[in-house]
């Protein structure tokens, strides 16, 4: 269906002359220069990574998994020839944490909050390498060429560590997790505090950016190369805040609890992606964190 959609995407646009994706090796994989030197890349539409071209290097954001990070190692080899020096990772997740050791067997230095890598080392997964830097606190800024790379860890919000990346002389962040363009809330929604998670956008709608690549985006998949914008940001926040009130809307007419999360409907998101399988979970959960307060949490962050 991806290949059918791209392919019909590629030659749509050769049709009109339009600027197509970059198609790699692997033909599900696309590589868009989004701001001047960076560069979304996906290795199959699930996860989106981001590079950023320097004259004294590239700096890889989200590994991923080793698969995905050699993709986005021939990507970056399509633009440049510069040495990859930096590869960022964003959380904990296995999911988005693995993939390290193949930037750094190409030469790069890996990047992690403490956070993020003290749960990985007390929890390594099969495709995860030990990071080279591992930083503390609320904000550590990287200087690359030209750039400056503000990693940006904004408290408790979803894993550990989670940071978010900024890029202010290209007015470009990295995203992960935290914004998903056009789909509801993902699936149960596991390992989120969501009152700290509406926080923290608000936080990410007060940084210096214009665009950004979010890690997961369900666009079309041609738009989805463009990125995220804060309107996005946005968005994710307006969901969460609506759905909470739909559930006291219904607490209000006196549904039984039990029965809200099937009951519970946002037609204005209808066509989000997901919104027929994972209302109801998103729900759930929402209705859990209401009774329970907000979880998880620890203390220190
Ligand atoms: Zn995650």
């Amino acid at each position: 269906m991806i290949k059918t959609v791209q392919s019909a995407l590629a030659a749509a646009a050769l049709a009109v002359g339009l600027a197509t994706p970059t198609l790699a090796a692997d033909d599900t994989a696309m590589t868009r220069e989004i701001a001047p030197g960076v560069y979304s890349y996906t290795s199959g539409g699930h996860y989106h990574s981001m590079f950023v071209v320097t004259d004294e290097g590239v700096a890889a954001f989200e590994t991923v998994n080793s698969k995905h990070a050699s993709g986005m190692l021939d990507a970056i080899r399509t633009v440049t020839d510069q040495q990859v020096t930096y590869a960022l990772h964003t959380h904990n997740h296995w999911d988005h944490a693995s993939g390290g050791g193949v930037m750094q067997e190409a030469g790069a230095e890996t990047v992690m909050h403490r956070f993020a890598a003290e749960w990985l080392a007390a929890n390594p997964g099969r495709d995860t390498a030990t990071p080279d830097i591992v930083w503390e606190g609320a904000r550590r800024d990287i200087a690359l060429g030209d750039v400056t790379i503000e990693a940006h860890y904004l408290g408790l919000n979803h894993g550990l560590g989670m940071t978010v990346f900024v890029i202010p002389e290209r007015r470009v962040a990295y995203i992960a997790d935290l914004v998903t363009p056009n789909r509801v809330m993902f699936s149960i929604v596991p390992d989120f505090n969501i009152k700290e998670w509406e926080r923290s956008l608000g936080d990410i709608l007060d940084l210096d950016f214009d665009v950004a690549v979010c890690s997961h985006n369900h666009l079309p998949a041609d738009e989805a190369m463009n990125g995220c914008t804060k309107t996005h940001v946005s968005e994710e926040r307006a969901f969460i805040r609506d759905l909470r009130n739909a559930i006291f809307a219904e607490f209000e007419k006196g549904t039984p609890p039990s029965d809200i999360p099937t009951t519970v409907a946002l037609p204005q998101y209808a066509h989000w992606d997901r919104y027929d399988d994972w209302l109801s979970l998103n729900a759930q959960r929402v209705l859990l964190d209401i009774w329970m307060g907000p979880y998880p949490w620890v203390p220190g962050q």
